[in-house]
């Protein structure tokens, strides 16, 4: 995208908390700010249970946001949508989520799984969404004579096929694809991730990536934002998060990564992460990840630091005192 062209999606101190009672808050996602342009791929990576999917299912409205906003091609979309809302953004954004075993209805076909969002949400008729579904099953790789069989029948691989056929079929503009091939053996993560790949050229997607599997986000992505216990750590082009890292949380998170680049331009280091990720249950005040940084000083415990661009490299952003 040129300079002067503004976001496709602009998300604004997005919250996500979930109250406990007792005056106890999960503060899953917490003030995260981050652009997306058009046609951008952008990874966000974290260990689990840092937000990264309750980001994405808030960003696309499968949860309520607590605070913040959303705004995609300027407007500024629901904290909490309607059915109403999910129809009109039907052929906005999709999502790919990450089971391909726990996401597909085993009650329905194939084709009633693939065709569901046409037949709810377009005018086509039985026999236009019949033809749709045979060519999306087409576009993914699978024969439309499977149109009349069950998600059972067919492998882990197979059925993320069909998850992404699902989505895609919609024609959206935007995709959260929410760990797509963490569930799928490694011998065919390479084939869905490729399957993508080129759908996303293809079609003109905008993604948000969301991934354990560092070296396949840098693959992919233009830019990789990594989310440490609901807030961003850091963000900036892929190759450059990936290779030079800033933060001491993506320095350790890139050195003990288990899939190390077959590609490499880095030598791979033998640190490791240490320690459980806390619970997000009322943090307080200070870094977030102050309990488990190498580097910590005093003033990590007692102020929050900010999201910040590098003085000498303005594209990269870094949540850490060290770079004040
Ligand atoms: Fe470590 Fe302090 Fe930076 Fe947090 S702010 S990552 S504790 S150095």
């Amino acid at each position: 995208m040129n300079d002067t062209q503004a976001p496709l999606l602009v998300v604004d101190r997005m919250t996500k908390h979930f109250p406990l009672g007792k005056g106890r808050t999960v503060h899953a996602v917490d003030g995260v700010s981050l652009t997306i342009d058009e046609r951008e791929i952008v990874g966000l990576v974290g260990e689990s249970g840092s937000g990264k999917s309750t980001f994405g299912k808030a960003l696309i409205g499968l949860h309520e946001k607590t605070g913040g906003r959303v705004s995609y091609r300027g407007e500024v979309l629901p904290q909490s949508y309607a059915p109403s809302d999910f129809r009109r953004l039907a052929t906005t954004m999709q999502m790919i989520f990450q089971d391909p075993y726990s996401s597909l209805n085993p009650r329905m076909t194939v084709g009633e799984i693939i065709g569901e969002g046409l037949r709810l949400h377009s005018r086509l008729s039985a026999s236009d969404v019949r033809d749709r579904v045979a060519d999306w099953l087409k576009r993914v790789g699978l024969s439309p004579d499977y149109m009349s069989r069950y998600p059972h029948e067919f492998s882990g691989g197979q059925r993320q096929r069909i998850g992404i056929a699902r989505a895609l079929i919609m024609e959206p503009e935007f995709v959260v694809c929410d760990e797509p091939i963490s569930a799928l053996d490694v011998s065919v993560q390479a084939q869905v991730v490729n399957l993508l790949e080129e759908l996303q050229q293809g079609m003109g997607l905008t993604l948000l990536f969301i991934a354990h599997d560092l070296s396949m986000v840098r693959h992919v992505s233009d830019r990789m934002a990594v989310m440490y216990l609901g807030a961003l750590a850091e963000i900036g082009p892929a190759h450059d998060v990936f290779f030079d890292p800033k933060h001491p949380y993506t320095q350790i998170l890139i050195a003990s990564n288990p899939e190390p680049d077959p590609a490499s331009e880095r030598e791979r280091r033998s640190a490791s992460i240490s320690g459980e990720i806390p619970s997000p249950v009322n943090i307080g005040p200070g870094c977030r990840f102050a309990g488990r940084c190498p580097h910590v000083m005093d003033t990590c415990r007692s102020t929050t630091p900010l999201l910040t661009p590098l003085a000498d490299a303005p594209d990269r952003q870094v949540a850490c005192h060290l770079y004040r």
